[in-house]
């Protein structure tokens, strides 16, 4: 292609309100251009890449077996209640009314419309197992949008979603999904990891997040660099073992105390966003009969996350805390759960314990757990708490880390990520159940899906390759989606016969073998040109210029090296090839 024949738009300046490099790089690139908070427009170059960028995401999607539909962006309410997620999503979903006054959401994700299908369409268990995919703009009403297309709320998903008859089958779905998503992130060519993820107080119980790894990534990841072991730090909640392992002289300065100590002190502590982080809060609830005297003390154990969670429990808004609480004593808390603050994982459950987790916080009833799940997973460490005992530590260890590494000395680490992608074994109870999507098995019986939903941020994708690629010139892509492969930056193009032809032939010769080239037809100087593709980020470039063709050379340069190299105009097209 020629530039002339494409739009490229680069700015010297970033706008004041790109605060992270991927944002400002693209925002220069002239990739993306903002309409509204969280909303932009994919210009030419950016959308170049995003189409590659699913173009990969549905070779290994296909390749993988599934199948790819396309579900509406508008969708009805009347399914979105059946779940009970139109109530329950909360602020970020974006609900609308038509003329006629009926509900719609414009879809966050997709799970209700494709059970719809699968309901109709998936009678038999011979129809199982099939996963469906879409690569569909989502809309999310984040609280902060940020960071470009990085926390957008227009932004493009690949979703995919499995069907199976039973646990072991969709667990076989996960695991294809899981291999699919290494594929697509090692052919985009950028430095990730998969990391166990909480999977919710009703979630199922296998969950992933693929996270490029980068310093301005708003999660954190803990793992440990001689096993295999990696979690997001919400998985691993082991703050005090984070804390007292990664940075212990950083701990100790600053012990949460208990029962005094807030979330903020402990995000603080670890250096993490607090919306990334799990609280796990033990409150008190006292009844008191007329003479103001305590009949009745409940202690609550409260998984929260994030601080819109955490405020709507300060403001006491959760049913059950409505007429106000206190954080539960020391004694209280030995009392009920058998074990010390501070840790009140699966082992030291000794007595049923009222759980209450944020997902929803809208309906925190529904996730109660009563007496009759005394054996309810958590992993959980309360945030107001003194440092781990020992003996503590170790248990902690077990629960979150598993086994120990190979010589017994593994030291966790952190780092930070950017989730790009999410695998979730979702199970029955959230959609299949609620909205009767069954099959029938061999013996005729009606049986609801065992499902898995799969998500990719594709335009996340675009920030996150950028935060690993960069330098003070621009961005640098990996070659499998960069907008263009190849840059040919003849000089005098308009003036020069020898070089326009040399450009020109360059640029054809690429161009039948199937490289993405580019050529710069534009007459802009040779610094401005150069400039132009070293921030757009072309990964090769090749220079035509009268004095290279005196001696029939050209002059090809790999984005990130530092000086030119002097080839042969005929050996051109073999040496960026
Ligand atoms: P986050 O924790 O960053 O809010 P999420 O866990 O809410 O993401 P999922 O529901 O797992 O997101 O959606 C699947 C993928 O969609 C995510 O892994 C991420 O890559 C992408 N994604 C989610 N929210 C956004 C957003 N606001 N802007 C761009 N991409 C997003
Ligand atoms: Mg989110
Ligand atoms: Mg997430
Ligand atoms: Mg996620």
């Amino acid at each position: 292609m020629k530039a002339s024949q494409t739009f490229i738009s680069t700015l010297k300046e970033a706008p004041a309100d790109a605060e992270i490099v991927s944002h400002k790089l693209m925002m220069r690139a002239g990739m993306i251009k903002r309409l509204g908070a969280g909303i932009y427009n994919y210009m030419p170059m950016g959308l170049r890449v995003i189409r590659k960028v699913e173009a990969i995401i549905r070779e290994e999607m296909n390749r993988a077996g599934a199948v790819e539909l396309l579900m509406p962006v508008v969708q009805p309410a009347e399914l979105w209640m059946e779940t009970g997620r139109f109530q329950a999503y909360g602020p970020e979903l974006l609900r609308v009314k038509d003329r006629h006054d009926r509900d719609f959401v414009i879809q966050p994700t997709s799970e209700e419309v494709i059970t719809d299908i699968a309901r109709q369409e998936l009678r038999s268990y011979k129809q199982l197992p099939r996963t469906f995919y879409h690569v569909q703009t989502k809309f999310r009403d984040e609280r902060r949008p940020r960071f470009g297309v990085m926390r957008g709320r227009e932004f493009t998903m690949k979703d995919a979603y499995s069907f199976d008859r039973d646990k072991a089958s969709a667990l076989k779905s996960y695991d294809t999904m899981y291999r699919a998503y290494c594929a697509i992130f090692d052919r985009f060519g950028l430095t990730y990891r998969a990391v166990a993820a909480d999977t919710g107080a009703i979630g199922g119980d296998a969950s992933h997040e693929f996270q490029v790894i980068a310093d301005t990534g708003e999660d954190a990841i803990v793992y440990c660099p001689t096993s295999d072991y990696a979690a997001n730090i919400e998985l691993a909640e082991a703050l005090s073992l984070i804390a007292e392992r990664a940075a212990p002289a950083q701990a100790m300065a600053k012990t949460p105390t208990p029962g005094k100590s807030t979330c903020e002190d402990v995000a603080a502590l670890l250096g993490i966003p607090l919306a990334s982080t799990v609280k796990s809060l033990v409150l008190a609830t006292d009844e008191k009969n007329e003479a103001g005297d305590i009949v009745k003390t409940t202690v609550w154990l409260l998984l929260v996350r994030g601080d819109h969670a955490l405020n709507e429990v300060k403001a006491g808004k959760l049913p059950g805390l409505k007429g106000g609480f206190r954080f539960a004593t020391v004694a209280e808390i030995e009392d009920h759960f058998g074990c010390k603050p501070g840790y009140l994982g699966p082992i030291g459950l000794k007595k049923p314990v009222k759980v209450v987790a944020d997902r929803t916080v809208a309906n925190m009833s529904d996730f109660v757990c009563g007496a009759n799940e005394p054996d309810f997973h958590i992993a959980g460490v309360n945030w107001g708490r003194d440092l781990p005992e020992p003996d503590l530590v170790a248990d902690i260890r077990n629960v979150v880390v598993g086994d120990p590494s190979p010589d017994g000395q593994g030291v966790l680490a952190i780092q930070r990520g950017i989730e790009v992608g999410h695998v979730f074994y979702l199970g029955t109870k959230k959609y299949s159940e609620p909205m009767g999507a069954t099959y029938l098995d061999e013996n005729g019986k009606p049986q609801p899906f065992e499902m898995g939903c799969y998500g990719i941020g594709v335009t996340r994708i675009l920030g996150a390759a950028i935060e690993q690629n960069h330098d003070e010139r621009g961005i640098i892509w990996p070659d499998a989606i960069a907008p263009f492969t190849v840059a040919v930056c003849p000089i005098g193009y308009d003036r020069n016969a020898d070089v326009k032809a040399a450009a020109d032939q360059l640029h054809d010769e690429l161009a039948a073998l199937g490289v993405d080239v580019v050529l710069d037809d534009r007459g802009e100087r040779p610094g401005a040109m150069f400039a132009d593709w070293e921030l757009i980020g072309v990964p090769h470039r090749i220079v035509v210029s009268d004095r290279g063709l005196k001696t029939g050379t050209v002059e090809v340069q790999g984005r990130r090296e530092t000086a030119a190299n002097t080839v042969p105009l005929a050996e051109a097209v073999a040496f960026v090839k």
